[in-house]
């Protein structure tokens, strides 16, 4: 396969864990490629949200041009040998927003869309993320542009040893520590992981997180920012008065996020009515059978065709009526076009960057109540904190103590950011963000500027 042909066709987006390769790549081609050219420049979103933030705050103008920035932004361009013999040279991207609240952290995408600026919004949203729910941590992110999908493992591995040695100068476990993302997974972290460890003569598990257990890996990453994302909408029922027995759920990107979060509203006795993937959504309005639509999918690779629901197209999947939408697949979903439309009461972003601030501007005045993704979906990288902490100490927990800690986080934050919007008379995103970077900006104040 040519480097064109891997990076323009097909896409992506296994369903987390290790089940590479299950869609058909002409669709989600079609998909994936028309968003890309429509998409704006995620980065100026990120600051067009900073700048919200910031005004609301009073932040000074020395202040907002430091944070405006990305720290580090390394792009590394590297040969992979595939295996009929030929080469190729992939491009990728690890950016540091901000060192100053501890080491940097963030996940790795492999996409064949990504692009420094996306992966530069990435690692900001991250900075935001990590200083909202409290980790010390500021924000990183990382991704090779490639469709995965069209990789053997071997030479995904290839790929993924070679970015690594590409930047480990910059990554390390009191420096930068990445995780899965789009298209990456727990055995993409073992890679990185022994990578490094050959690298430097000796094993070093806190070097990613996100790993397999046995590698040092924690209970409950895999389900984290699902799980975190449905503590986030039961702490938003209560403020709302949304009886989460009586409601129904629509999730767009039945993958990693999205199923977990799908799985644990129906056992808070939500109805399930809706989900999708990269293909397109089905929808019945009396609940779906998710165990079913499971197996339907490791069968045939989509959700679409099960046979007791409609299909919808994903631009549909987000209009359904229902009381709960959750948003967990990419970025760019909910615009000044259909926001109008949206019939949810609550939204729940647990994919990064879903709505353009234009919609959020809809979806304000429409009075729905939006739990913004650098709270909703930071269920992921706390865990992730979670495990580089019992990599550090060496000292696993069990998943009862990380599910019981992740709970008292999200709810901390929840509190923290609901009050922050009512104090400011401002929606949820922008509460979330001036929280944020008010810490950031405190943690700048006193370290000062070096020299
Ligand atoms: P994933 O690859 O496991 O799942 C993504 C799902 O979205 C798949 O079902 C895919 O088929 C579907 N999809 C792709 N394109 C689509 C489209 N155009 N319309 C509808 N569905 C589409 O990825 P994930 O890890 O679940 O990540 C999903 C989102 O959640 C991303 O925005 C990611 O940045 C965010 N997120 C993930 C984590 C995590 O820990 N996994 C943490 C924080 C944020």
């Amino acid at each position: 396969m040519t480097l064109a042909a891997i990076q323009r066709s097909g896409a992506s987006h296994p369903e987390g864990g290790a089940m590479v390769l299950q869609e058909s790549p002409v669709a989600v081609s079609e998909t994936l490629s028309t968003a890309a050219v429509t998409a704006p420049d995620l980065f100026a979103v990120a600051i067009e949200q900073f700048d919200i933030a910031a005004d609301v705050l009073g932040l000074d103008d020395d202040m907002r041009k430091i944070l405006r920035y990305c720290q580090r932004e390394l792009t590394v361009n590297f040969p992979v040998e595939m295996d009929d013999g030929s080469v190729e040279v992939f491009t990728g991207h690890r950016v540091q927003h901000n060192t100053g609240p501890g080491p940097t952290k963030g996940g790795i995408r492999y996409h064949q869309d990504v692009t420094l600026a996306e992966v530069k919004a990435l690692a900001m949203w991250m900075t935001w993320k990590c200083a909202v729910v409290g980790l010390p941590y500021g924000g990183a992110k990382g991704g090779v542009q490639v469709n995965p999908k069209l990789l053997s493992q071997n030479e995904l591995q290839n790929l993924t040893r070679r970015y690594t040695t590409e930047i480990q100068p910059f990554i390390g476990p009191n420096q930068d520590i990445p995780a899965p993302d789009v298209n990456t997974n727990p055995q993409i972290m073992a890679w990185i992981m022994d990578t490094y460890s050959m690298n430097v003569g000796y094993s070093v598990p806190g070097v990613t997180t996100g790993k397999p257990i046995v590698l040092g890996g924690s209970e409950g990453r895999s389900e984290a920012t699902g799980r975190g994302c449905v503590f986030a909408i039961e702490n938003a029922a209560n403020v709302m008065g949304l009886d989460l027995a009586q409601s129904r759920t629509v999730v767009q990107g039945f993958g990693n996020a999205g199923s977990v979060a799908a799985r644990l509203m129906t056992e808070l006795d939500s109805k399930v009515v809706a989900v999708s993937d990269s293909r397109g959504g089905i929808y019945n309005p009396n609940g779906l059978n998710l165990t079913a639509v499971s197996a339907h999918k490791a069968r045939t690779g989509t959700v679409l065709g099960y046979s007791e629901a409609e299909n919808v197209t994903n631009e549909e999947i987000l209009v359904l009526p229902t009381e709960i939408l959750i948003p967990a697949a990419l970025e760019n979903q909910i615009t000044a076009e259909n926001a109008g439309r949206i019939q949810a009461r609550l939204i729940a972003e647990a994919a990064n960057g879903p709505t353009t601030p234009e919609a959020d501007a809809i979806i304000y005045d429409r009075g729905i109540f939006v739990l913004p993704d650098i709270f909703a979906n930071a269920g992921g990288v706390t865990v992730s904190y979670f495990e580089w902490v019992q990599a550090l100490q060496a000292f696993p927990w069990t998943e009862r103590q990380v599910n019981e800690r992740l709970r008292q986080i999200m709810d901390k934050a929840f509190d923290a950011v609901y009050g922050t919007a009512t104090k400011y008379s401002v929606h949820m995103r922008t509460a979330a963000l001036v929280r944020a970077i008010d810490r950031v900006a405190e943690f700048t104040r006193l370290r000062g500027i070096y020299p």
